[in-house]
């Protein structure tokens, strides 16, 4: 078993001042596979301190100097690759040959989309009478998901480094090791001391000391809306930025004379990306009532022909996963539907065949989905499409809005029509014959979906202050 019982603090790895351990378990095995320290109090304290004295020297860095450093942690990252896919394998059952490419690569994006904003930006504007000045916040509390576990540290991390901002990181608890590893190449990468520092541990304990620390000025918080709430309200009586990418609930709004045959399937594989472990996963697929038929057909072959099985094997199968309490909730969510009158066209709640231990869930579609029942409204994570249909375009975006998430949605379909359509729809993200994030582009939600953004431009913005500045010698 992987022992990871030391935080990274101050550019030193160091023992938990009384943190508990805590396993975790490999969702293929069911058996532990990692050990972490959960970070108390007194290691949060630890760190933010070591944050805030690095932040005096760090804020004054050029952008020269961090464009060196971004550019640095990149070239280290690259060599430790396959260490990366290997932790993630065995802690969230990403199949190591899907790890070693989407998931790595994302963390690669994420600094890629921040070395080109930095590159452009410009730290002074000219206003009427007036500069702008952007400036780092200072120390910036992070807690992270296990589900794109690298993307989202790397969001946060490379525009945070980019503003001259100095932060504490609390990975998942989930998937612990790819966030030391992250450490070790930034360690690799000679972040100064300081700079960075990594906190293992658990919500309630180590993220909740990060959420309320008053010497903390901003919380950058990727993961559920439940516990996106919970950071808010632990945040709110130190008036931090509370910075917020969290659940949704995408559809997949079928034009009614998409072409299916080159047009449906980029979209329709979605939900089975990552074992459906996407929070822009586009369960909620919309078709014209007259093409139902054809787009049931379309999803049953396509999701009865996917492969589950190790996620240590190369491949291009799903794995499982990533626990018991994710596989409870799906497994629960897909008899929810059959009980309140779905139609299971192909998966379910069984183990798939061959497999007789680990969090495996068979990919699975239900057809005559009604907008009343609980998997067309909750966030279901984990490989399930639920096909709803519609009377009119109209009514098809009606329910397409009909959520209390606006992460991001997905048009199948003639992109010039799609594009009539795309201002209709309450979401952050919209992407036409496709499901993913455009690199670069802002990544992040309406309504409980969140507050802020990341990536490129704007997520570069999002952890500055800005400063205006008047009356200056003309
Ligand atoms: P989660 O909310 O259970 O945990 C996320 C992180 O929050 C973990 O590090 C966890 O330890 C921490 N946490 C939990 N309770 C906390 C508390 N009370 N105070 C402080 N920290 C706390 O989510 P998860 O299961 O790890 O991830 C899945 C969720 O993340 C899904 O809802 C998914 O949609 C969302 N997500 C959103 C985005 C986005 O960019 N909008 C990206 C990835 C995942």
């Amino acid at each position: 078993m992987r022992e990871r019982l030391q935080h990274y603090i101050d550019g030193k790895w160091v023992d938990s001042e009384g943190g508990a351990r805590r396993e975790v378990i490999n969702p293929a095995t069911e058996e532990a596979c990692a050990v972490i320290s959960v970070g108390t109090k007194a290691d949060v304290d630890k760190a933010v301190a070591a944050a805030r004295r690095a932040f005096k020297t760090f804020s004054q860095t050029t952008k020269e100097e961090r464009l060196a450093l971004l550019n640095r942690i990149v070239e280290e990252y690259k060599k430790r690759g396959a260490d990366l896919a290997m932790s993630m394998a065995e802690e969230m059952g990403a199949p190591v040959s899907f790890a070693g490419t989407a998931q790595v690569g994302a963390g690669i994006g994420g600094f890629m989309s921040t070395i080109a904003a930095l590159k452009d930006f410009d730290f002074m504007e000219d206003g009427p009478g007036f500069k702008v000045a952007y400036e780092p916040i200072g120390v910036v509390g992070m807690i992270t998901p296990w589900n794109w576990p690298l993307n989202q540290i790397a969001l946060k991390v490379a525009p945070a480094l980019a503003a001259g901002n100095t932060m504490v990181l609390k990975p998942s608890e989930e998937c612990p090791t790819n966030a030391a590893i992250f450490a070790e190449i930034l360690d690799a990468a000679g972040v100064p001391p300081g700079v960075f520092n990594l906190v293992q541990g658990d919500g309630p304990t180590t993220g909740n000391a990060i959420s309320s620390h008053p010497d903390i000025e901003m919380v950058s918080f990727t993961g559920s809306t439940r516990a996106g709430i919970a950071v808010a309200i632990a945040a709110a009586p130190t008036v931090k930025r509370v910075h917020q990418e969290l659940g949704g609930k995408s559809p997949n709004l079928v034009l009614p004379d998409a072409d299916f045959a080159t047009q449906l399937a980029p979209v329709a594989m979605g939900p089975l990306i990552n074992t459906g472990q996407s929070c822009i996963s586009p369960t909620k697929v919309l078709v014209s009532k007259d093409r139902e038929a054809e787009a049931v057909a379309f999803y049953k072959n396509m999701y009865s022909h996917t492969p589950v099985g190790d996620p240590m094997a190369e491949g291009n199968h799903l794995g499982p996963l990533v626990n018991k309490a994710q596989y409870d909730k799906v497994r629960d969510l897909i008899q929810s539907a059959i009980d309140e009158g779905a139609k299971l066209e192909t998966g379910g709640t069984d183990l798939p065949a061959g497999v007789n231990r680990g969090y495996y869930v068979q990919p699975t579609v239900f057809s005559g989905v009604t907008p009343d029942m609980r998997i067309a409204n909750e966030e279901i994570f984990g490989p399930v499409a639920t096909i709803l249909t519609y009377d009119s375009l109209e009514q098809g975006i009606e329910l397409a809005n009909a959520t209390e998430y606006g992460l991001s949605a997905a048009i199948t379909g003639d992109p010039a029509k799609a594009a009539a359509v795309a201002p209709k729809l309450r979401a952050g993200m919209v992407a036409i014959n496709n499901w993913g994030p455009s690199p670069g582009a802002p990544f992040g939600g309406y309504k409980q979906s969140g507050n802020g953004r990341e990536g490129g431009l704007a997520g570069l913005k999002d952890f500055m202050e800005m400063k205006s500045i008047s009356g200056l010698p003309a």
